[in-house]
């Protein structure tokens, strides 16, 4: 799993966040990085803040920077933090991913090297879409988001 090239650059690059990460409040520092299906990688780190409930995951601040740069569709993210169990994506970011990646794989890898993987589809079944919870307009158009890749 952690053996190919595409992967050793999404691990350092999820590793390199984990090291800038903004957590002076918990001390938890979690660094994400998401993948492509054509092999391009985006970071992310977590940014705490003073008032807690503004705090953003690494996972949702990954997805940023890959929206930011025109992405649309992530196949894979590398999750990665200084607890020494692998830790999952939490709730709001499963949601967040699923978005982008509804089959996404999803790495995690603790402190001490220890990997454990999941499709986002186990961790997260029920997947709400909301095009699948709104009519089709009178056109015929669906509600679904615009995709470009
Ligand atoms: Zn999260």
């Amino acid at each position: 799993m952690a053996s190919d090239k595409r992967t050793r650059e999404l691990r350092a690059a999820a590793r390199r966040a984990m090291e800038v990460a903004y957590a002076p409040y918990s001390e938890f520092r979690v660094g994400a990085a998401v993948q492509t299906a054509e092999g391009a990688v985006y970071a992310g780190c977590n940014v705490e803040n003073a008032s807690f409930s503004v705090t953003m995951c690494a996972e949702r601040v990954a997805i940023g920077a890959a929206v930011t740069a025109g992405e649309r569709t992530l196949s894979r993210v590398y999750v990665c933090s200084t607890s020494v169990e692998p830790v999952p994506p939490c709730g709001a970011c499963r949601q967040a991913l699923a978005e982008f990646g509804p089959d996404l794989e999803v790495i995690s890898e603790g402190s001490d090297g220890k990997l454990e993987s999941w499709t986002l589809q186990q961790l997260l079944p029920a997947q709400f879409r909301l095009e699948e919870h709104v009519p089709a307009d009178e056109d015929g158009a669906d509600m679904g988001p615009e995709r470009h890749s």
